[in-house]
């Protein structure tokens, strides 16, 4: 039989939680047995870490932080970020998912942080790791399919960001698309 999900250790690297529900939620949730670790760049505030840890209960998903200052106008300080980025080979994954060029929909630390990736990833810093890129407001090349029970199972994770409602809300809960940026061990067959 053809393994359509060849990965065991996925590691998401997002700017902030909710990132992870609202673009890779439906990949998690499809994949239950998958070891996901979400690795939040920015520290998050106290009420955004009690919904996070949450979500880590109910979805046994680890969520981190590299806690890097949340300044909305500002953009991320690229040398700290490259240096503590590069720890993501310390988590041994087998596939790195993070932000595309775009940033989704614009937001500088999202586009930071794909820019700092992508450049670790050329240098060869995560050793066997492929890589995607969300597909959201961009070409894709991997569609996750699902039923309506998962795309309605997706809602409800990002749902529990609760203090993040009216902005997620703005975001679709049915379908999920990935760009592949990188394969260097396993080449995902479709
Ligand atoms: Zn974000």
């Amino acid at each position: 039989m053809k393994k359509i999900f060849p990965y065991k250790h996925v590691i998401i690297v997002v700017a902030h939680a909710d990132d992870e529900a609202l673009f890779a939620g439906g990949l998690m949730l499809k994949y239950p047995k998958v070891d996901f670790t979400v690795l939040v760049v920015t520290q998050p505030d106290k009420v955004r870490i009690r919904e996070a840890k949450k979500i880590q209960k109910k979805y046994d998903k680890l969520y981190l932080t590299i806690a890097m200052p949340d300044i909305f106008d500002k953009h991320l300080d690229k040398e700290i970020l490259k240096k503590r980025l590069k720890q993501v080979d310390k988590l041994n994954p087998d596939l790195i998912i993070t932000h595309n060029s775009f940033g989704e929909y614009g937001h500088w630390h999202h586009v930071d942080i794909h820019n700092t990736m992508t450049e670790l990833y050329k240098e060869k810093a995560f050793g066997k790791a492929d890589m995607w890129l969300f597909g959201h407001n961009t070409d894709s090349d991997i569609t996750i399919t699902g039923s309506d029970l998962l795309w309605r199972l997706k809602k409800d994770m990002i749902s529990m960001y609760k203090s993040q409602l009216g902005f997620v809300r703005r975001f679709p809960t049915r379908g999920e698309s990935y760009k592949q940026f990188g394969v260097r061990g396993n080449e995902i067959k479709r």
